[in-house]
């Protein structure tokens, strides 16, 4: 049996399952770590701290929080209120014991993508040093062009990488997800680029289905689309990387099928990876 202990399930992949029992589930599959959302650490009653101890008294390690970003809006006001409520996500985190806050850095139909990057790199820029001091790092994860309208203006690795190095801190890296940027023919070389700066945070799998009935809650499980996941992930293996491949699906299909059979599915596929 493959070993699972570096395999790490996002709670929203399993959305019909509280923390505490996604927590009981992924331990008894011998899954090594969970990345915690913000709705289901919200959900958990006994607050983020103890949230986060529960998950490590299962043995489960907890490799990230998702989601901050959306630092992008017309108003400076509103983008103002968007690093405060970033900086409280970065709290939560710590809280939680999460190492790392996931970016969906967010867009404004309104302004141009280039006024929009921008607008993160500021809001990055203010955030970083928070994030520094709780101990928390911050990826940026490129989100597909197709969400280049709304929800994030940071669609490639290299342009994660150019605000990375404009903000120039150690804390700020990317989180590569093979969903967004499988299409990309500079992606070897971007992977190998992030992690020779030391900016290739976390790396997260699923697969995208031929023809998705839905632009966001249609996600395939690795091996059920066209994305070479297997491929993607050496080259991440490649460079050294030591982290977690991190399983992040949204889907319809998924939520409403049996969650127990559709975890079994999910170390299967991760199985089958070679
Ligand atoms: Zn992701």
């Amino acid at each position: 049996m493959t070993d699972l202990s570096k395999l790490c399930i996002h709670s929203i992949t399993t959305k019909p399952w509280g923390l505490r029992e996604a927590a009981i589930k992924y331990s008894a599959a011998g899954i090594g770590g969970i990345s915690v959302w913000q709705d289901a650490a919200a959900a958990y009653d006994d607050g983020y701290r103890a949230a986060g101890n529960m998950l490590r008294n299962e043995g489960i390690e907890v490799v990230s929080y998702v989601r901050g970003g959306f630092f992008t809006a017309l108003a400076g006001a509103e983008r103002s209120k968007a690093i405060d409520e970033n900086k409280r996500i970065i709290d939560e985190a710590a809280e939680i014991g999460a190492p790392l806050v996931v970016l969906v850095c967010g867009a404004t139909p309104e302004q141009s993508l280039f006024e929009s990057r921008k607008q993160i790199t500021e809001g990055i820029a203010a955030s970083i040093e928070h994030a520094a001091a709780a101990g928390v790092k911050l990826g940026i994860e490129p989100l597909h062009p197709m969400y280049a309208d709304s929800r994030s203006a940071v669609n490639t690795m290299s342009q994660a990488g150019g605000i990375c190095d404009e903000v120039g801190h150690p804390n700020l890296g990317i989180t590569a997800d093979v969903f967004h940027i499988w299409w990309d023919d500079h992606l070897e070389e971007e992977i190998k680029i992030a992690a020779a700066k030391n900016q290739l945070f976390s790396f997260h799998i699923c697969d995208w289905k031929n023809l998705p009935e839905d632009m966001l809650n249609d996600r395939g499980i690795m091996g059920e689309g066209v994305i070479d996941v297997s491929g993607i992930r050496r080259w991440v293996r490649d460079t050294g990387f030591p982290g977690y491949d991190e399983v992040e699906i949204f889907s319809n299909k998924y939520w409403a099928m049996d969650q127990d059979e559709y975890l079994k599915r999910i170390i299967e596929a991760y199985q089958a990876l070679t």
